[in-house]
């Protein structure tokens, strides 16, 4: 009886160690088959690119996400049935960022070299958060940021950070510079934008404690360029109030026009007020690895920190962001910190956890490291000078379009303006013709067009910074407009 209940009772046990349920590894085989179903749907995706519509189906597209609501599954099912609803039917209803006909907000790309990096990473899954986990690999990623660093004309003191995008860039680069100049005394602190910052910095301010109350907006001239006259005459104005004006933001590079503020105006009142000037160059800083294109982002390494999205314009996929400061200390003084579990901080090496705000983390690097080890350098800098120069060169043949009032040329890759004619005498019509355009171009399929208010404007844009972009859709591109635009002025005189 005892013995049968002994045996019982192990063979119990032996169930539980032994039950397949619990086993979530697969096969080497199987992997190969799943890792080779993926490739072949997304080679198969990318090599149909050019041919995808520019904006996905919409059509009932409430309902379809709707339809979709469901309950976490309790069994598992096969990869390919999962793959097709992906490819066929939820991917394709999308905006096609990828395609080269994409022109709308800031285009990137997605280079194919980064999803390999990133299913080395995902697949080893090593621990980038401290320097000891994998202190190779995180030297892989500090090589990025001194690469960083020194297409940006940088010194040797700056130190840099990945972050998964411009925005949260802008809130380390607040934190940072909020912690060295204000200290406790955070409400005081003022700090200055343009009217066409990023509203991403407004909401980074937010978040590391800068209340709205305490953030200027500072007008811009004719080219949407912030004024630094009145810069001054507000810094004066809240000094005399008693206030402590902490930072100010210039942008590389507008997401509206592509407006390059006057860095050198900016960076000499900083410098003679004692604040800490950011640049925004998440869309525009890339193109300074281009040293013909220098000059127009003159004064960007004066900046106290600057940010950057390599998921714009070195073409990764989304979730790459770059922050680089000056002070590299002042970084390190804000996220360092210790833990009795954790190893000693070594000084030497990079290490991400004490210059950011993550501990366990992705490992964005490596698809950085990866992609440029693959391609050069000297290849991102031919990629960028030929989209600046296809920018340039479209917006010249749109400015011919009868009817087209260019309002911005591109500073850097992007170029904005509206449509006037009989019919179109007010604002609004001219407001109402201009979205119709975009709206026409982009429901032809090929290109996908957005366009901004720009005060009581709206503006039509073109960004061109997809790697897959080139001369001949740029050509289509410019005919498209101008046939829509000739459409558009006839039934606006009729009516
Ligand atoms: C895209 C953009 C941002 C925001 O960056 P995210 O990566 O989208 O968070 C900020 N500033 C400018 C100029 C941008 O173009």
């Amino acid at each position: 009886m005892c013995c049968l209940y002994g045996d019982e009772s192990r063979s119990e046990m032996d169930n539980v160690m032994t039950n397949e349920l619990a086993n979530l590894e697969l096969t080497p085989a199987q992997m190969t088959a799943m890792g080779e179903a993926v490739l072949t749907r997304v080679v198969a995706n990318l090599a149909a690119v050019s041919e995808t519509p520019s904006r996905g189906d919409y059509t009932d597209i409430e309902a379809l996400c709707r339809s979709m609501r469901e309950d976490a599954p309790e069994k598992g099912v096969a990869l390919e049935p999962l793959l097709d609803q992906l490819f066929n039917e939820w991917i394709p209803r999308s905006f096609t960022t990828t395609g080269p006909g994409y022109l709308a907000y800031i285009p990137g790309g997605g280079v194919y070299t980064a999803a390999l990096a990133d299913f080395i990473s995902d697949a080893t899954n090593r621990y980038t958060g401290v320097w000891q986990g994998a202190p190779a690999l995180v030297q892989l990623e500090a090589n990025v940021l001194d690469w960083a660093r020194d297409w940006m004309c940088f010194p040797p003191t700056t130190r840099g950070l990945f972050t998964t995008g411009g925005s949260m860039a802008m809130f380390n680069a607040i934190a940072c510079a909020r912690e060295k100049l204000l200290g406790d005394d955070i409400r005081s602190g003022t700090l200055y934008v343009s009217s066409q910052s990023h509203h991403s910095i407004v909401k980074a301010a937010k978040l590391a404690g800068i209340a709205h109350d305490r953030v200027r907006t500072i007008g811009v001239d004719e080219d949407f360029r912030m004024r630094v006259d009145e810069l001054e005459r507000e810094i004066a104005v809240d000094r005399q109030a008693g206030l402590r004006p902490f930072m100010v933001f210039s942008t590389a590079g507008t997401t509206n026009t592509g407006a390059v503020d006057p860095i050198n105006g900016v960076a000499d009142i900083a410098a003679r007020e004692g604040l800490w000037h950011h640049v925004d160059g998440a869309y525009g800083g890339f193109f300074y690895m281009v040293p013909e294109l220098r000059p127009l982002l003159s004064g960007l390494p004066r900046a106290d920190s600057l940010t950057l999205d390599p998921h714009k314009a070195l073409f990764l996929p989304y979730g790459t962001g770059l922050l680089l400061v000056r002070d590299g200390e002042a970084l390190r003084a804000l996220h360092s910190s210790t833990a009795g579990y954790l190893p000693d901080n070594q000084n030497e090496f990079y290490d991400p956890a004490q210059y950011g705000p993550e501990l366990s983390r992705g490992f964005p690097g490596l698809r950085v490291w990866l992609t440029l080890k693959i391609f050069g350098a000297e290849r991102y800098r031919a990629a960028l000078k030929e989209k600046r120069d296809l920018a340039v060169w479209a917006a010249e043949q749109v400015a011919r379009i009868p009817g087209v009032v260019m309002d911005a040329s591109p500073q850097l890759s992007i170029f904005a303006f509206h449509i006037e004619g009989n019919g179109l005498e007010t604002i609004e019509a001219q407001n109402t013709a201009t979205e119709s355009l975009m709206n026409r171009v982009t429901d032809r399929g090929q290109f996908m067009l957005s366009g901004a208010m720009a005060g009581e404007r709206y503006l039509g844009r073109v960004v061109v910074l997809s790697f897959r972009t080139r001369r001949s859709q740029m050509e289509i591109c410019v005919q498209q407009l101008a046939e829509e635009t000739a459409t558009l002025l006839v039934e606006a005189a009729e009516r």
